[in-house]
């Protein structure tokens, strides 16, 4: 087995990126095909290898990752995940990540945040929590871990 034929199984052929199937037939000169991405930008990270497509890659770490929120969710002030997901690491607690207008939105959001961190950061545990807030409604992410 290759390193990408590793990688991308441990990823389940999912791009870290933008969490979307990738095409293992695809080939790898295509933006769409597998790369791997090695994230030397963070040299402490846990998982130092991850799958994305050839155009998610972030390039040796030129251009600092951006994981976008799922363009369906009606969220406020959405902060930036991987930053959040680096603070989370080093330090533990809970952060605010988002207001919503309404609990129906902070409940999707946060079963959406759930369910993304699950994979974008497989060793780090994280619940979701919702609290009203100033009129709007709170979303929060903690972990466990100190
Ligand atoms: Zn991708």
């Amino acid at each position: 087995m290759s390193l990408l034929d590793d990688v991308a199984e441990r990823d389940n052929w999912r791009c870290w990126v933008c969490d979307e199937p990738v095409d293992p037939d695809m080939s790898v000169n295509d933006s769409r095909g597998p790369s791997v991405d090695s994230r030397t930008a963070d040299r402490k990270a846990k998982v130092p290898e991850r799958l994305a497509h050839r155009g998610c890659n972030t390039r040796k770490g030129a251009v600092k990752v951006v994981i976008p929120w799922a363009a369906h969710l009606h969220v406020v002030d959405p902060a930036p995940l991987m930053t959040v997901a680096t603070r989370l690491d080093r330090k533990g607690g809970r952060e605010t990540v988002a207001r919503c207008p309404t609990r129906h939105d902070a409940d999707e959001a946060a079963a959406w945040l759930a369910d993304r961190f699950s994979r974008l950061t497989p060793d780090l545990p994280v619940t979701t929590k919702v609290e009203p807030g100033g009129g709007q409604f709170l979303v929060i992410l903690a972990t466990s871990r100190r």
